[in-house]
């Protein structure tokens, strides 16, 4: 069979892109199942140009046909932060915050995003957005997109998840992110729906010619 490579390090994002693609008649690993440690750094000033980065670098390194994603939080009353800087967004690290003695946190980030937004009027209406890039060791690329429309709140809930999602309210449901089960958030997220606009590209380039 087929093997895809899902080109990330990030557990939460593992998660939910073998979940997505469970249906490809391909079989899914990941950099640790192939024993390949390799980091890229995201430095590019688009979501597509680091999608494209890491899926090029893991499809030459590994020999495989590889799915990188790079996604982001759009708030709008923060003109688009932290956005391509989501993961690196934080109080500078000098300030000590977190249980680990200065190392940003998933809710260190959420914590520094809640106090910017304090003198904001809400509601805080926000995006988040992903955009995936696949591969193939040749160097061909192609890349796909999704967003996923919502409100940020004041106050964590829920479980789920990862990153913001307990701050990230999906209005039409009344659920945070992190409320919802694993099928819904894969039915409604911005990378389930860049997943679904990226499909047709992974069968093409599947295809033998
Ligand atoms: P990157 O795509 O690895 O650069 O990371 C994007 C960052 O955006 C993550 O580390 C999270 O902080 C945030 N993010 C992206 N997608 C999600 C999501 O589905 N839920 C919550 N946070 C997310």
């Amino acid at each position: 069979m087929n093997k895809l490579l899902i080109a990330t390090n990030n557990r939460g994002k593992v998660i939910e892109l073998q979940a997505l693609l469970e249906d490809m008649d391909v079989e899914l690993v990941t950099p640790r199942d192939i024993g390949l440690d390799l980091e890229v750094i995201e430095d590019g000033h688009t979501y597509a140009e680091n999608a494209v980065k890491k899926a090029l670098a893991f499809a030459k390194a590994s020999g495989l046909i590889s799915l990188a994603d790079d996604s982001g939080l759009e708030v709008d009353a923060l003109d688009g932060a932290p956005g391509l800087y989501s993961a690196r967004y934080g109080p500078p690290l000098s300030e000590k915050l977190g249980k680990d003695g200065g190392e940003r946190t998933d809710a260190s980030r959420r914590a520094h995003l809640l106090q910017n937004l304090q003198s904001k009027p809400r509601p805080w209406t926000a995006n988040f957005h992903a955009t995936i890039a696949i591969a193939t060791p040749e160097g061909n690329v192609e890349i796909a997109d999704g967003k996923c429309p919502g409100e940020i709140i004041p106050e964590e809930r829920g479980t789920s998840g990862f990153g913001y999602d307990p701050i990230f309210m999906l209005a039409e449901l009344g659920k945070t992110m992190a409320e919802l089960t694993t099928q819904e958030k894969n039915r409604l997220s911005h990378r389930a729906r860049a997943v679904q606009n990226a499909k047709p590209i992974l069968r093409k380039m599947f295809t033998p010619s």
